[in-house]
């Protein structure tokens, strides 16, 4: 293999670039048409309308329960959703505080502010999730609950995260949008807190369209959401009438469900194959000198999504992603021209500006809020520090082990001429 790198005029490793493209999506095939079909076929959209054994909805609910080994599965309409079910479920609302990860999908801080809570901006870790030993010093008494993230399908330290959360009387939502199907320590993420919060949308790993998922073991935690995603929920599930009150329509429609209940029957295989392929390329990135390995809190639970790593600055992981690219291999770094990265708390702007949809101020303004948060672009420089230096690389569940031989040689090649 020449050394010469293909940004210099040198021949690339890959004449054909390499993409991961989607996950679930991608394998949308004959068993969805078929379900999705035959809901239309059937004239019932509605879940309501059928049996549990004949609704996708509740069937659907029933295989997350099975997974997760939990009581409670509420499928909604959105990843959003099931965070907001989760946050009313857990009774988190106006003038609470949630702490949030500064690298996360700008929605998890959206579904806090929906139900009048506001979001606490807590730095990440080398793990590019929720650093537990900076969690405390967010605490105030004002602070109800904690959202860890599991980005990019790593999973974040449960272990500790709970144990903060105990020690201080917090409850925590995970936010499992992008790890479905990961584990930590052997326990699925989203039975580790005290809810989790799945997501159905095209990107992650396998879809509905749209939709989510809401688990949780506490069955009071549950009617709450299920409350909040039904404005008629006692019609269909007849419970305590006195603890009712008004929701909005987040339900899961059939047409959804069928699409996935038959995409999480593919679930396993895609992570399998994820899983390993992640495992070769960072196996032959250990030790390569100029990078620093991504650190995964555990590499058997992690979903295998994307393999990243550091570089020692963030001009240095620009033009390292640039040369990467010329070798054919997509990638990417959190200053990608065009759309600001919405994952990065700095580009939150409704959030750093406080925003509000109505002119009381809502939910920022001393009428609801008496505590002090202040948002500032520079507030978490440790998380910056470790995502400007970051190159990360989505790993495609159809590729083989020649693409995955194909990545690490191209990340070998352009470490050697660099370094
Ligand atoms: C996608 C995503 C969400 C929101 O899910 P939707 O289904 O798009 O509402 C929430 N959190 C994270 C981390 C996400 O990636």
């Amino acid at each position: 293999m020449s050394g010469k790198l293909a940004i210099d005029g040198g021949a690339p490793v890959r004449t054909s670039p390499l993409r991961a493209g989607f996950l679930g999506a991608s394998e949308i095939g004959e068993p969805e048409i078929e379900a999705v079909s035959g809901v239309l076929r059937s004239q019932k959209l509605f879940r309501h309308l059928l049996e549990d054994d004949e609704s996708y909805a509740a069937r659907l609910e029933a295989a997350y329960r099975e997974r997760l080994g939990l009581p409670h599965a509420l499928a909604v309409s959105g990843g959003t959703s099931a965070l907001i079910a989760g946050l009313v479920g857990l009774g988190i609302g106006v003038g609470d505080e949630v702490i949030v990860p500064a690298y996360t999908y700008i929605a998890t801080a959206a579904a806090v502010l929906s139900v009048g809570a506001i979001p606490v901006i807590a730095e990440i870790d080398e793990t590019l999730t929720l650093d537990p030993d900076d969690l405390e010093r967010h605490i105030t008494p004002l602070t109800k609950a904690i959202i860890p993230v599991h980005m990019r399908g790593i999973p974040a330290q449960m272990d500790r995260i709970t144990a903060v959360a105990q020690r201080h009387g917090l409850k925590v939502l995970e936010d499992v949008a992008q790890a479905n199907g990961g584990a930590y320590r052997g326990k699925p993420l989203g039975a580790w807190g005290d809810a989790g919060a799945f997501s159905f949308q095209q990107y992650k790993v396998i879809t509905s369209g749209e939709g989510g998922m809401l688990v949780t073991a506490d069955r009071s935690v549950y009617e709450r959401a299920a409350c909040k995603c039904d404005s008629a929920k006692t019609f269909w599930m007849p419970g305590d009438d006195a603890h009712s009150f008004a929701g909005e329509n987040m339900r899961m429609c059939e047409l959804r469900a069928a699409l996935g209940y038959v995409q999480l029957g593919r679930l396993d295989e895609i992570l399998s194959r994820t899983r390993r392929l992640k495992r070769r390329i960072v196996e032959q990135l250990m030790g390569v000198p100029g990078i620093e390995a991504e650190r995964s809190p555990d590499p058997e639970g992690d979903c295998g999504l994307a393999a990243g790593f550091f570089l020692p600055t963030a001009a240095e992981a620009q033009r390292f992603a640039r040369a990467l690219a010329a070798e054919g291999i997509e990638c990417g770094t959190t200053h990608s021209d065009g759309i600001p990265d919405r994952h990065i708390y700095t580009n939150w702007h409704y959030v750093l500006n406080k925003g509000s949809a109505d002119r009381t101020g809502f939910p920022w303004s001393p009428r609801y809020y008496s505590g002090h948060v202040e948002y500032a672009r520079d507030m978490c420089p440790r998380s910056l520090d470790f995502l400007n230096r970051n190159v990360v690389i989505q790993v495609g569940h159809r590729w083989s082990d020649q693409d995955a031989d194909d990545v690490a040689e191209a990340v070998l090649k352009v470490a050697r001429a660099y370094y």
